[in-house]
């Protein structure tokens, strides 16, 4: 018998999963899939812990035609490929804990109630997470249940960077800068405590550039101000999101180009940022591929804003050790590294030619005033990873 955690990352159009052996105090990926195309071009891809492929299958977009129907494909793949394997518990993915939550938590009833009063803050995301919670619950009342969450490592804020200048009684009422990506940002952060200590403790910056994408200003380690706030479109522009944008913006397409909240929203989500900017893609690749000045705009502009809220945050660290990248873009794109990075040459950073995309983690060239690094981020890992104190922590309770 061999004891596993799941972590299950569930959204509106794709539910992945990844399954990790316990093998004394660490955790080894043992299969790692998802459906994807919910609704669409629905299809099931599993690999195994080495990266071959276990499963490849598509099927019509009526056979799978919402998030339920994908979470019971995905089971029965589960529960027919679980082998000698014993799940010990299930770690989720929730992208909103509110005010409250500013560690990952067992899921009870109440906890249930409580996640479900911050759909509205959410209502693309949490929807989508809390559902597998509640089919499994009823499945499998026995089984805990852990949620994890995109906010909790934000909340140690200082009140300075929680808040909006709007009345003080919305903030009372919870509309504050949360920030996202907090799973992301923790791994990150301590990976760099493991590679280079003596920045890790100092001011980093952490890029979290991916097809959503963020910045964090970190102290000592904690998280000190980010750019999304109280949605994740705020900060900088993302592949489809439009980042920071002046509301007056909002009101007139509302009340000019008579819009409704419901078509601006599904704009401002989906059909802005990278994608509104250049008319072509969504993606960096597409566009740096591309001969276009439309692409050559997009890309230009996203380097700029992501180099203008690094430096804005560097000020609320009072300076700047080390910038680190991270996701998609951060890990794999060296061509934009090196725009933020040339944007940033004014605050003394300079980056090596020579390390920057020959797979080296340290970017920096000598001379440098702040550290540059790439980290690879794991936030599956980190769900893992806190599901499995959380039961340590519940056993040693019970213990007591
Ligand atoms: P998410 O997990 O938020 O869906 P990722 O962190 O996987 O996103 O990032 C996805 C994005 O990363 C893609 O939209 C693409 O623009 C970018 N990306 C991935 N690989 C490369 C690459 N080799 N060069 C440039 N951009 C890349």
């Amino acid at each position: 018998m061999r004891d596993s955690i799941l972590v299950v990352n569930a959204g509106s159009s794709s539910i992945k999963f990844k399954l990790y052996r316990i093998e004394g105090a660490d955790l080894a990926p043992s299969l790692s899939g998802g459906m994807s195309g919910i609704g669409s071009t629905p299809s099931l891809k599993v690999t195994d812990g080495s990266g071959a492929l276990l499963e490849d299958r598509r099927f019509e977009a009526g056979e799978v035609p919402d998030a339920s129907a994908a979470q019971h494909h995905l089971a029965d793949w589960l529960l027919h490929h679980l082998g000698d394997t014993t799940v010990v518990a299930v770690g989720h993915r929730v992208v909103h804990g509110g005010a409250d939550f500013a560690e990952p938590v067992l899921i009870d009833d109440a906890v249930l109630r409580r996640l479900e009063t911050f759909i509205p803050l959410a209502p693309l995301h949490q929807l989508g997470n809390l559902d597998p919670i509640r089919v499994l619950r009823q499945r499998r009342p026995d089984l805990p249940q852990v949620a994890c969450f995109d906010t909790s490592f934000h909340r140690g804020h200082p009140e300075l960077s929680d808040r909006f200048a709007l009345p003080r009684f919305l903030h009372d009422e919870g509309v504050r800068r949360y920030g996202f990506h907090g799973l992301s940002y923790e791994y990150v952060a301590g990976r760099l405590r493991e590679i280079a200590p003596e920045v890790a403790s100092g001011r980093v910056v952490i890029a979290h550039l991916g097809s959503g994408a963020s910045l964090c200003a970190l102290k000592e380690g904690r998280s000190q101000e980010t750019t999304m706030s109280f949605t994740a479109l705020d900060g900088v522009p993302m592949g489809t999101r439009c980042g920071a944008l002046d509301p007056g913006v909002v009101l007139h397409l509302i009340e000019h180009r008579g819009m409704t909240p419901a078509e601006v929203g599904h704009m401002l989500y989906y059909e802005s940022g990278l994608l509104g900017l250049s008319g072509l893609s969504n993606d960096v690749r597409a566009l740096l591929a591309s001969d276009r000045p439309e692409a050559a705009l997009a890309v230009a502009f996203f380097c700029r804003r992501v180099a203008q809220a690094a430096a804005a945050l560097a000020v609320t660290l009072g300076g700047l050790d080390a910038f680190v990248f991270t996701a998609g873009i951060g890990e794999n794109a060296p061509e934009i590294r090196r725009r933020i990075i040339a944007d940033l040459s004014w605050a003394g950073l300079i980056l090596s030619n020579d390390a920057n995309g020959s797979g080296v983690a340290r970017l920096d060239a000598s001379g440098s005033r702040a550290q540059i690094w790439v980290i690879p981020t794991d936030e599956e890992l980190m769900i893992a990873k806190h599901t499995m104190r959380l039961l340590d922590r519940i056993a040693s309770g019970a213990r007591a």
